[in-house]
């Protein structure tokens, strides 16, 4: 048992449904010799990157679980978690229920959402300030649940998750169907605690880029959807924002205005737009696109990918900061520009495209 006490939520709420055994971040031998050095070394990491490359953005984990539904740490035990990983924000999104919006109110930039199973597969909603209640109908729900004034919703592991659930095809390809723009994840760590990359990860990368090229705008996020503390801050999203309140957070990656991580940091820029905005240059006219790339670790490479090919690569040749300027010529036809860098240590971190359409095309 934990020998911190949980205060009580706020106002009446029903009892946990699966409450498992508290892990105390001080107090279990497991997490404090594994992952409370393993923040700290990540952390540390972040933050010497930090330096090397200036650019305003917060670091936030959307996707984890508490006792309120299968996690297994108590709203507490993650607010210690997240800021021994450095992050600034995190979105406690149980199962079944909001009920843990309580106590999440009780923390500073600890905000919730929700994460019901629906159909064949699972909806992603945060900023929401009342249970939804999934009928089945993936699709439909989907549509109604990002209506809910404020929500914003995103598919969680749209290929399966780690160490064995796989989709099917036919899972896969009801995403196709959805109306864009929407949000993904394109990196799930369910069930690792370190190194939150796998087999299921690369084919939502994959998937993403089969999406984009046939003109679907959509954004990416990164989540560890973290059972236990352990996992928290695996992978994140760093979300250009001014201010990191909820609703500004909320507003930045509605846009796309953020890049996914599990250790470096990316930047891409075309003129004045940032990743998850649409341009629409005169024809003819050549845009040029600008990356910046930083690990303190070292870099091994930093790609761009443009209509799921790649156009450029860069050898980080152990540099921990790489800028690249990349020309196109708009000819008229659309097309999408992500970048992406793998560090030394196999890390990695994805830009969301930014987009480039024809003036007539809204
Ligand atoms: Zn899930
Ligand atoms: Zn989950």
């Amino acid at each position: 048992m934990s020998p911190r006490k949980t205060a009580k939520p706020l106002g009446k709420i029903a009892k946990p449904k699966f409450n498992g055994p508290e892990l105390n971040l001080h107090g279990d031998i497991y997490t404090r010799l594994c992952a409370l050095n393993w923040y700290k070394l990540h952390a540390e990491r972040i933050a010497a990157s930090r330096k090397l490359l200036r650019f305003r953005f917060f670091r936030g984990d959307c996707h984890v679980h508490s006792n309120y539904s299968d996690g297994r740490s108590s709203i507490s035990q993650i607010k210690e978690a997240a800021e021994a990983a450095g992050l600034d924000f995190v979105f406690v999104t149980d199962h079944g229920t909001i009920d843990q919006k309580y106590e999440c109110r009780k923390f500073r930039r600890i905000w919730w959402g929700q994460e019901p199973g629906d159909g064949p597969h699972h909806l992603g909603i945060l900023g929401t300030e009342k249970t939804f209640r999934p009928t089945g109908d993936f699709l439909k729900d989907f549509r109604s649940a990002r209506t809910s004034p404020g929500a914003l919703t995103f598919v969680p592991h749209p290929c399966g998750w780690f160490p064995t659930t796989r989709y099917t095809a036919e899972q896969i390809n009801l995403l196709k169907k959805l109306a864009h723009p929407f949000h993904m994840e394109i990196v799930n760590g369910a069930n690792q605690f370190f190194d939150c990359w796998d087999i299921t990860d690369a084919q939502s990368v994959q998937l993403w880029d089969r999406l984009l090229t046939k003109g679907k705008i959509v954004y990416a996020l990164g989540n560890s959807d973290a059972h236990m503390v352990h996992g928290i801050g695996s992978v994140w999203n760093g979300v250009l924002s001014e201010r990191c309140n909820k609703q500004a957070i909320l507003s930045s990656i509605r846009q796309g205005h953020c890049f996914v991580s599990d250790g470096p940091l990316i930047n891409l820029t075309a003129s004045r737009a940032e990743m998850g905005q649409t341009i629409r240059p005169r024809r003819g006219s050549t845009i040029t696109f600008q990356v910046a790339a930083a690990d303190s670790a070292g870099i091994y490479q930093v790609r761009l990918i443009k209509n799921g090919q790649i156009v450029k690569r860069v050898a980080g040749r152990e540099r921990r900061l790489v800028r690249i300027i990349h020309r196109e010529r708009f000819v008229g036809r659309q097309f999408y520009l992500r970048a992406e860098i793998s560090a030394l240590d196999s890390r990695r971190a994805f830009s969301n495209p930014i987009f480039v359409a024809n003036r007539a095309a809204r």
